[in-house]
Order: structure tokens, then sequence, then C-alpha cells
């Protein structure tokens, strides 16, 4: 049997049919392509969370319900005791692990664009995966063809990112709660970028069944621990709890995300400048000739470039030093469109720059 036979013969022909997920190499360039947080912790935190870590029994498997941090959370956040909580190796394993619960035949829907790995997640797994366009311009939800979606296609769970990726815009909020009562499944508001944005769907829980509100401490400063957490009707979680693994948040994001999470009000420095940074981008951006940029309630401004020109204005600026994340190869909506997160000032500022310099060689 050759190499290829084996393989093929091996897998799942959903699996091989997909590409990997790429994450683009950003060593020695200012990273401005993933919503993270640009800010360390000053030098007291650190010392502090060094010591808060020091005696971590990494000889011992870490608690599997995780109980301290997931209080910790609840507390923060004012979480209901009527709901649980679970918590996800990034809430990427969330994702993962609601799709890994349907049967075979379930339908997965989202607005698109939207965040990749629905319909990723969706692919790998071979459930039906339908991606319904957001209104053109808006970046709106397309209510009428989402309601007609719903009742073709009866998916078992919904997602909706609030605010959207890439977008960055918050849906209507009558539109999303006609979805949750026109649904036969699961929806899942997804708000990773909660921190940045002046609108959420926690008091709404426990006004429908059906609602699953899901966060990640990724975009609020913490990416690197790898820490999410979804909320919803303890019938619904104690489901998905059967099928997560027993130790998927190891001892040190325990120890440290509950260290962090004491000390919010760091993070909420950092969020506030961020927003306001984020204002200063948005308005320098519309500036420029040629470059349309999208209002944003979350740390990144997607915006548009003269057309058939971002992957050229994408490689120049990469060129001076600043990576972006380029939409334009996903076509739709996003032909013609780039996505920056925002950064420090002085790194916003060299982005702005590398833009310029890089529409002044653009066809008019
Ligand atoms: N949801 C949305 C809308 C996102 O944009 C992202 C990350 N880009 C995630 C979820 C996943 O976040 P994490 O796995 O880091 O928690």
């Amino acid at each position: 049997m050759t190499q290829n036979n084996l393989i093929s013969s091996i897998f799942r022909k959903e699996v091989l049919a997909m590409s990997a997920y790429k994450v683009a190499d950003a060593s020695g360039l200012i990273k401005l392509d993933a919503m993270e947080n640009p800010y360390s912790w000053p030098e007291d935190i650190k010392s502090s969370w060094l010591e808060a870590i020091k005696d971590c029994p990494l000889n011992r498997y870490p608690d599997p319900e995780a109980r301290q941090l997931t209080e910790k959370i609840r507390r923060l956040y004012a979480i209901p005791d009527q709901f649980q909580i679970l918590l996800g190796n990034g809430s990427d394993e969330i994702i993962q692990l609601l799709l890994m619960a349907l049967p075979a035949d379930a339908g997965v829907l989202s607005p698109t664009p939207g965040f990749v790995m629905y319909k990723q997640l969706s692919d790998c797994l071979g459930l039906s995966y339908y991606g319904i366009p957001l209104l053109e311009g808006s970046f709106e939800l397309d209510l009428p063809a989402m309601l007609a979606a719903i009742k073709q296609h009866q998916p078992s769970v919904i997602f909706i990112a609030y605010p959207n990726n890439p977008t960055g815009n918050l849906f209507s909020e009558a539109a999303i709660r006609e979805i949750i009562t026109s649904a036969n499944g699961l929806v899942v508001i997804d708000e990773a970028y909660a921190p940045f944005a002046d609108a959420s769907f926690i008091t709404a829980l426990g006004e429908y069944e059906n609602l699953l509100l899901m966060r990640t401490v990724s975009k609020l400063g913490l990416a690197g621990l790898r820490l999410g957490y979804l909320v919803g009707q303890p019938a619904i979680i104690e489901q998905l709890n059967k099928i997560r693994l027993p130790y998927n948040i190891n001892s040190l994001t325990q120890i440290s995300a509950d260290f962090a999470l004491a000390n919010k009000q760091l993070f909420d420095i950092q969020t506030e400048k961020i927003c306001s940074e984020r204002t200063e981008v948005f308005n320098q951006l519309n500036q420029l000739d040629g470059i349309t940029a999208y209002p944003s309630a979350a740390n990144f401004i997607l915006f548009r470039t003269p057309r058939n020109q971002a992957s050229t204005i994408f490689a120049s600026i990469k060129q001076q030093g600043v990576l972006i994340k380029n939409l334009d190869g996903q076509g739709g909506l996003l032909k013609d469109c780039l996505r920056v997160t925002i950064g420090k000032p002085e790194e916003n500022a060299a982005f702005l720059q590398a833009l310029k310099n890089s529409l002044v060689f653009c066809n008019p």
C-alpha cells in the first residue's frame, strides 16, 4: 500500500479535504493580526503572579472542575447561580465540544463573514454548515434570510458573534432576539469581544431556554492562557461536560487566570486605552483617500482598500514591518478588505504610516 493510499483509507474524507488553520509568522514584526491586547503587566504584578504560581503542584493533575476559577468568573461577571459555567481550553475548544455532541446529520448556521472556526470545525466533523451572508455595506444581519434558513435547515446550533469578527459591528439586538425565538436548536452568542463593547446578552440568558453565552479571556489580555467559558442552562452544560476532557484547563492556567482576574482593574485600564486608540485609528483611516474603515465595537477595525489592491497593500505593510490580516482571499463581502488589531499608540502610528506609504504606489 502506498503512503497516499494508506492516508486516504484511514482518514475521513472531510479531514482529507481540509487545510490546516495557518497562523502567520510574526517574528520581527509589529503584531496587529490576531486581536491580542498589546500591553503586558507592570513588574510588581508580574512578581506577585510568579509568587502565585510558585507552589503550583505540577506533579498533580489539575482540579478537573476548576472550581476556584469558575467561582471567580461567576462572581466577577455576576452570573446567577441558576446557570452553569463550562470552561474550555480557549473558546475554540468550546465550539469544538458543542459540535462534537451533535448527531452526524446536524446542521450548523452562522452569518457570514463570521468567525472561521464555526465552519472549520463543522466541516471537520462532517456536519452541514450554512453561512448566511450579511447585508452588503452595513454588515447587519439579513434577518429574513436568517429566518428562512432556520426554517429550511433547522440547524442544531446557530453561532452569532456579538460583536462580529471580522466586521467588528454589533448586530441588531432585536434581530438576534427574533432569531433566538425562531430557532429550534441552540443559539450561541459569542461575546469574545465583550470587553470592548457596551453590549451583552448576559441579562437575556434567563429569558430563553436555548440561549448560550460564550466568552474568552483571550482578547482581554490573556490569550496565552487559553481559557474560554460557556454559560447556560444546567441541562445543556451537563451534556457538554460528558464529552469535555477531564483536565482540559491546566493548573497554570487555573492559577494564572484566577490571579489575573483578581487584578481586573489592570485590564480595565488597558481596555479603555485600546478603545480610545480605536477611535483615533478609525478616524485616521477614514481620512485616507481610497480607504473605508467600518465602525467597530471590538479591538480591531476592518477596512476596505482600493479595488484589487488589498494583497499588494497587505504585502507592502508587512514589508515595512507591520503584520495585519489580509481577508481579501475569503472573497464575498470581504473582497478588498484588510483587518488591523488595535495596538499601542506607537504601533498604530507605524501601521498608519506603512499604509499611507503603500497607498502612494497604488493605482487609482
Ligand atoms: N470567537 C470569536 C468571535 C473570535 O474572534 C475568536 C478568536 N479570534 C474566538 C472565539 C476564539 O477565541 P479563543 O479560542 O482564544 O478563546
